[in-house]
């Protein structure tokens, strides 16, 4: 045995980019490719026996984060390394080894089984596939012995062994999901990556497969790398959460810690998206998310979540309210994207003849503001609806850019090695913005 704690799983400065408009079709007609950068340099370790939280909304990278780390998908630079093998180096025997080892749960019980198979055959192929068992020993067939395997699992994930004959759709998704689970176990992994497993489940029926989840780690001394979306599932089965925004790791901690004293932006927001049971908790400030994630084609410079977070740092030398700064960054952002457009303004003021330029402004303020600016601010955000109102969003967005550029925009945060750590420039940063990641990769050496 080795000592609990250790890291089963390091991964170091993990990306994985889709590459888009790459076919042929593409380059006949000369569109560039982009990539989508849907992991984008994510360290963590996964320590044995502890199960480590992956949260974040939809489309931030969690699953692709399981799925390359698990050598399911290619990864396009990074280290993983499992049990101190480097995974990304392995073939041929080694690498079956490795996925012997290492398993994966998907979030979809309905497409995640084949229709045309029968249970008994789901949880046998697995052994098939790796050529097991060598030898039964006991003048049983291998088949035999596999379907003997399989009504085992059965009776350990809650079903039972009679069933071994039936087909995924006369099962529920709760049935479904424990069959997905039984099949992760076939090959007696020591790792499992959970991608929501209990996401497409009742309310009811994923508290029974989460403490079947709990009871299999104790059992057999799993180590669990567990996505939700949701973080009050998060709460009862992680150990350590990893919160992920675009493709980033953004706060790490011990669950506890993460969930008394978040300390992201976007794990406060993530976490005022729970519901309250406590009565004393339902008073505290809503900062809510709003907006949606950003492409992951073009992420935003800086901190990823600078363009939803309510407490993005304005410059030291301007004084403005929290909100209000909130509101002129979103109008730099409508601007510098080119989403504001000003034909549309002159339209729903009724004034195609492009003359009345208070009104246009008064228009854009009253879409944009529900706070008051004023002093220098005023001056500034006036001076820009003006360009605006003159057709000259360039110069609208350079306006706005000299008094209102924030660290946030400029500096990438970096996420650096303590006990709970934040990538947020409203915890102190290494002075050289890149220092925590040559740290990371250093040790990775
Ligand atoms: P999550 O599991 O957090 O919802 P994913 O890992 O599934 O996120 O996706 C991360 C990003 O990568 C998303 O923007 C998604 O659209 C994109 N993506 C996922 N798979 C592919 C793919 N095969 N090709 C291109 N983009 C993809
Ligand atoms: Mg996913």
């Amino acid at each position: 045995m080795t000592d609990a704690g250790d890291p089963l799983v390091r991964v170091r400065d993990l990306r994985k980019y889709y590459v888009e408009g790459d076919s042929l079709l593409d380059r006949l007609l000369g569109r560039g490719s982009r990539s989508v950068k849907a992991v984008d340099g994510v360290s963590f370790d996964v320590r044995r026996g502890e199960t480590l939280g992956v949260v974040g909304e939809s489309g931030c990278g969690k699953s692709t984060t399981g799925e390359t780390l698990l050598r399911l998908r290619e990864a396009t630079s990074g280290r993983v390394e499992f049990d101190g093998e480097s995974v990304l180096d392995m073939d041929g025997d080694e690498l079956t080894r490795f996925r012997r080892r290492a398993q994966i749960v998907f979030q979809d019980p309905f497409s995640s089984l084949d229709p045309r198979m029968t249970i008994g055959e789901i949880l046998a192929e697995p052994l098939r596939i790796h050529g097991l068992p060598e030898d039964t020993g006991d003048g049983r067939s291998k088949s035999e012995y596999r379907r003997d395997r399989a009504k085992e699992l059965l009776e350990r994930v809650g079903l039972s062994a009679n069933q071994v004959d039936r087909y995924p759709h006369e099962f529920s998704g709760g049935q479904r999901q424990r069959i997905g689970i039984a099949r992760a176990l076939a090959l007696e992994p020591e790792f499992i990556v959970l991608d929501e497993p209990v996401s497409a489940l009742d309310v009811s029926v994923q508290a029974q497969v989460l403490n079947l989840l709990d009871d299999l780690q104790e059992e057999y001394g799993l180590t669990y790398l567990f996505i939700a979306h949701d973080l009050s599932v998060v709460r009862h089965i992680c150990d350590r959460v990893a919160v992920m925004y675009l493709g980033e790791i953004v706060e790490l901690g011990p669950t506890d810690d993460l969930f008394d004293d978040p300390r992201h932006p976007y794990t406060r927001a993530l976490l005022e998206s729970v519901p309250r049971a406590k009565l004393s908790e339902q008073g505290r400030r809503v900062e809510a998310l709003s907006g949606d994630v950003p492409s992951p084609r073009d992420p935003p410079s800086g901190c990823r979540f600078r363009t939803r977070c309510p407490l993005v740092i304005p410059p030291d030398d301007v004084d403005i309210d929290q909100r209000t700064y909130r509101e002129v960054m979103d109008l730099r952002d409508r601007v510098e994207s080119g989403d504001l457009n000003p034909d549309a303004v002159w339209d729903a003021v009724g004034d195609p003849g492009r003359a009345d330029k208070p009104a246009f402004k008064r228009h854009l303020r009253e879409e944009l503001f529900d706070t008051d600016l004023d002093g220098e601010n005023e001056d500034v955000v006036e001076k820009a609806l003006d360009a605006l109102a003159e057709g000259d969003g360039d110069r609208a967005a350079e306006t706005l850019r000299e008094r209102f550029e924030s660290v946030c925009e400029t500096t990438r945060p970096v996420l650096q090695e303590r006990d709970h750590p934040a990538a947020c420039h409203l915890y102190d940063q290494p002075v050289e913005p890149d220092a925590g990641r040559d740290e990371a990769e250093a040790r990775a050496d």
